[in-house]
């Protein structure tokens, strides 16, 4: 019997006739079964520190081993990693790494962390789950970087494994959305809304384009939504943009754009705004919202000092985040 499958991982809902794959390319009706066929299949593996993913406020100075596969559930005509997100898994070189092999490579990289990124962790999702549960074991824990497109339920599941979550919301606009990165806004919201509900730590990342998302309009807009339905003390990074793979026309992002949407972040009440992909001083450090002492200095993804003691400032304010 042959039967058509409907994939029921993200909110594209591909169905998928005998042989057919996903829209992420690597998710395969075979022998009437949905098959992920980059499962243990990693295509770049990195040791990164943890400020490049960027996570600011989790394990501050720590390494990341950083693993992906070829595929993506997106197709953001700006994508940095196109040449492995927009891939068919049979066109680019891979290795077998099955979780074991993962787990053995960062604890031999002395990483505090496994990074599932550069593609999304959705579209290798059980690879994904099956590494951080083996991490756990070996007490390494689990990153995702995502665009969190992706239903509910499994995403739900995926937490009960990971430990930090750095989110990347594209536009507070759901015709941008749409338009650049075949997705839309709502069930990207629905994913950063559960994960602190979950108890796993967020923070989130806005890549601010020239023209498309970089209007004090958007700007307020996004910071208003992040601290309502998650809260201001949820770090909030502002990425530069570079052109690239098919959104070429537009110019990098000015230093001076990001640092006014930190500045209209801040005034709507954010209390850890930084900018990321441009140099910049106080958009790279960490200061308590109450006493205003610097917390963590850093210069480019690197610590320079780290003055949180136990969670705190020496004021007594509570820091967000995981330090240990
Ligand atoms: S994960 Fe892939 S196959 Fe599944 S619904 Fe999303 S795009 Fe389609
Ligand atoms: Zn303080």
């Amino acid at each position: 019997m042959t039967l058509t499958l409907k994939c029921q991982l993200c909110p594209k809902g591909c169905e998928l006739a005998p042989g057919d794959s996903g829209n992420c390319r690597v998710r395969r009706n075979i022998d009437d079964k949905l098959v992920s066929i980059v499962y243990g299949y990693v295509c770049t593996a990195h040791i990164d520190p943890v400020e490049k993913k960027p996570l600011f406020h989790f394990l501050p100075g720590t390494k990341a081993f950083s693993i992906a596969t070829a595929g993506c559930n997106l197709h953001c005509l700006n994508c940095q990693n196109w040449e492995i997100s927009q891939s068919n898994p049979e066109d680019i070189q891979s290795s077998y790494c099955p979780p074991e092999k993962v787990v053995e490579m960062a604890e031999d990289g002395k990483c505090a962390s496994i990074a599932y990124t550069y593609n999304d962790p959705v579209v290798f999702y059980e690879f994904a789950k099956d590494c951080s549960v083996k991490a756990h074991e070996k007490k390494i824990r689990n990153i995702l970087v995502t665009a969190g497109y992706i239903n509910k339920e499994p995403w739900k599941k995926l937490l009960e494994v990971v430990d930090a979550v750095t989110l990347d919301i594209k536009f507070i606009n759901d015709e941008n959305y749409q338009k650049v990165c075949t997705a839309t806004l709502a069930p990207v919201q629905e994913t950063i809304m559960a994960t602190p509900k979950a108890g796993v730590h967020l923070e989130i990342s806005n890549l601010v384009i020239p023209t498309m998302n970089d209007s004090t309009e958007d700007l307020r807009k996004l910071s208003k939504w992040i601290k309502e339905n998650v809260g201001a003390q949820i770090p909030l990074h502002f990425l530069g943009f570079y052109p690239k793979y098919k959104m070429k026309n537009l110019p990098p992002t000015p230093a001076e754009t990001l640092e006014k949407a930190r500045k209209i972040a801040m005034d709507e009440g954010m209390q850890f705004v930084y900018i990321g992909n441009v140099m910049s001083g106080e958009g790279q450090n960490t200061c308590c919202p109450s006493c205003k002492k610097l917390l963590i200095e850093r210069s480019g993804h690197s610590v320079i000092q780290n003055n949180v003691k136990d969670g705190k400032c020496s004021c007594g304010k509570e820091i967000y985040g995981v330090w240990k």
